[in-house]
């Protein structure tokens, strides 16, 4: 499989666990990351291995608790391509409505352990940003990772992927939520 983008090195990091739907760090905007050193390496080598951990595709530091914008991922797209990395204050590209194809497919978040829902998305993304150094990256995607890409930056902005149904598809994915033990390690809601 071609590979997109840098593996981290994960003998580094440490598992966290996940915060869930309900805790306020994740439904409030993240703050701007203004130092780049190792504080901020600690907590990407710490969010790659944690999703990892969970089987997920991508991570917002929210998810474990933290709020700052900083997002990592590991995601196939719809091409066979693997595309891994960081992006620190990851902003999307408004997209020209009149060219903007929507996709309709299933989506699920670590946030929301063992729910899915059909949710329609552009199939294509760009986002923009630093990396772990500071300097500017900007990172594009089609399919599978086109909606990875969005979902991440949506954590930051404080909205999970629920957020964006209707009221009885969110209502849907909260009870399969509730049905289900998560299989990796949650931060429990007062
Ligand atoms: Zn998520």
């Amino acid at each position: 499989m071609t590979v997109i983008g840098e593996e981290p090195d994960t003998s580094r990091g440490s598992v966290r666990p996940i915060t869930v739907v309900g805790n306020p760090v994740l439904h409030r905007p993240c703050e701007t990351v203004s130092e780049f050193g190792a504080e901020l390496s600690a907590l990407i080598d710490d969010m790659f291995v944690t999703m990892y951990g969970a089987d997920g595709v991508g991570l917002a530091a929210n998810q474990i608790g933290v709020a700052q914008r900083v997002f990592v991922y590991d995601c196939p797209d719809d091409d066979g391509v693997r595309h891994v990395g960081v992006v620190v204050n990851p902003v999307l590209d408004e997209l020209d409505p009149a060219r903007r194809t929507l996709d309709e497919s299933a989506e699920g978040c670590l946030s929301v352990p063992g729910a899915y829902a059909d949710l329609a998305r552009p199939d294509y993304a760009v986002v923009r940003g630093q990396d772990k150094d500071g300097q500017d990256v900007v990172v594009e995607g089609t399919g599978f990772f086109a909606r990875c890409l969005q979902h991440e930056t949506d954590h930051l902005n404080g909205y999970l992927y629920i957020d964006r149904l209707s009221k009885r598809d969110r209502k849907d994915a909260l009870r399969q939520m509730a049905e289900l033990t998560p299989r990796y390690e949650v931060q429990p809601n007062d």
